[in-house]
C-alpha cells in the first residue's frame, strides 16, 4: 500500500473543503471496499479524510419517507422498525447484501459507492478501462460468467455490486450531497452512469461532493414487497441475478408496481418497461411472464453469461409471484 496523509474531519463543511482542495484526496468511511483496493494498489489516494465522526449517523422517520444519514451502518438500517414494516424490500436487500460483520462496518453512503467485483479491475496485470481508461477490457475475452447483460458497452461489462441500491432504485430514493458549491438532491435513478467512453466515472458526483443522506419514500401501507437474490451459494456471495419488487394489488388488479434488477446490469437497474406491463393488469402468471420479458429488453449476452437473461426473467417472475401471493 502506498503511504498517504490522514486527517479526521469534525464538520461536514471542513471535510468537503479538504477533499475539494486536493484532487488526490478521498473520503474514508467504513472502508470495507476502499481499504482492500488500496492494499491491492487499485486505489492510491494521497490523502484520506476520515468522516466517521461526522453527525451523519441516524434514521429519521418522516411522514412519507425515512431519512438515512450517510454514515448509518447497513445493520442499523436493517434493524429499524419502520424499515421492517414499510420497506421490507430494502431490509431484505440489506440482510442479503453482506455478512453481519460487514453490515456493522459498512455505511450506507459507502454502499452506494462500492466498486465492482470484476476480477480484472483488481488485477493490476490486466487491462481495465474502469481502473485505467483507454487500456481495454480484459473481461470481454476473459472469464465473464458473472458479468452484466444490461447497460453494457464495448468499454466495460462489469456489474454493480450493491444489493440495497437495487431496492433503493426501485423505491425512488433520493441522494442528498454537499459539495464545495453547496447542496443538491439527486434521484438515485439519475445518480449512476452507464459505462460509455469513461467507465471509470460511475456516478454524477463531482470531486469533493459528499453524500450526506439518503431519502427513501415509504411504500404505501397496502404494498407488498420482496428482494429475491439468486447466487451460486447461499451466503457471502454476490448476486447472479436479483429482483426488488413491490406491488399494490387491489381486487386482483395491480395498481402500483416497482421492479429493480441486480447482478445482471452495470448499474442498479430500474425495469420501467416491466412496471408499465404490470400497472393496471390483472395479477397472474401470464402478465408476470410478459413483465419479465420487458425487464430484460435490450440485454446483450457474452460467451459465458447468456444464461443470465433467462435467470433474470425467472427471478422477476418468482419475485412477482411471491409478492402477489402475499397481497392476496
Ligand atoms: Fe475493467 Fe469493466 Fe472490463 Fe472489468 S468489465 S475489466 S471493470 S473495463
Amino acid at each position: 500500500m502506498r503511504s498517504f496523509d490522514y486527517s479526521r474531519a469534525t464538520a461536514v463543511g471542513e471535510a468537503v473543503a479538504t477533499v475539494a482542495a486536493d484532487p488526490a484526496a478521498a473520503f474514508l468511511a467504513g472502508g470495507t471496499t476502499q481499504v482492500d483496493l488500496m492494499k491491492d494498489g487499485v486505489l492510491a489516494p494521497a490523502r484520506l479524510v476520515d468522516i466517521t465522526r461526522l453527525p451523519l449517523r441516524y434514521v429519521h422517520h418522516g411522514q412519507d419517507a425515512v431519512h438515512v444519514g450517510a454514515l448509518t451502518s447497513m445493520e442499523e438500517l436493517a434493524a429499524d422498525p419502520v424499515v421492517a414494516q414499510r420497506l421490507p424490500v430494502m431490509r431484505e436487500a440489506l440482510l442479503l447484501g453482506a455478512s453481519v460483520q460487514l453490515r456493522n462496518m459498512a455505511t450506507m453512503g459507502g454502499n452506494l459507492l462500492q466498486r465492482t467485483r470484476c476480477r480484472y479491475f483488481r488485477d493490476l496485470t490486466c487491462p481495465c478501462n474502469k481502473r485505467e481508461p483507454g487500456t481495454g477490457c480484459a473481461a470481454l475475452q476473459g472469464v465473464h460468467r458473472m458479468h452484466a447483460v444490461l447497460g453494457t458497452s464495448e468499454h466495460c461489462i462489469a456489474t454493480h455490486a450493491s444489493d440495497v441500491a437495487v431496492a433503493l432504485v426501485a423505491l425512488d430514493a433520493v441522494v442528498h450531497v454537499q459539495g464545495p458549491e453547496g447542496e443538491r438532491a439527486i434521484p438515485l435513478t439519475d445518480f449512476y452512469l452507464l459505462p460509455r467512453e469513461e467507465p471509470n466515472r460511475e456516478n454524477v458526483l463531482r470531486h469533493g461532493e459528499l453524500i450526506t443522506s439518503i431519502e427513501v419514500p415509504l411504500l404505501p401501507a397496502n404494498a407488498r414487497s420482496v428482494y429475491l437474490k439468486v447466487r451460486d451459494r447461499t451466503s457471502y456471495e454476490f448476486a447472479l441475478s436479483s429482483a426488488a419488487v413491490a406491488l399494490v394489488v387491489r381486487d386482483g388488479v395491480i395498481r402500483e408496481a416497482r421492479v429493480g434488477l441486480g447482478g445482471v446490469a452495470t448499474v442498479p437497474w430500474r425495469a420501467g418497461g416491466a412496471e408499465d406491463v404490470l400497472r393496471g393488469a390483472r395479477a397472474g402468471a401470464e402478465v408476470f411472464q410478459s413483465a419479465a420479458q420487458a425487464a430484460v429488453q435490450g440485454a446483450i449476452p457474452h460467451r459465458d453469461n447468456a444464461f443470465k437473461i433467462e435467470l433474470a426473467k425467472r427471478t422477476v417472475v418468482r419475485a412477482l409471484q411471491t409478492v402477489s401471493d402475499k397481497a392476496s
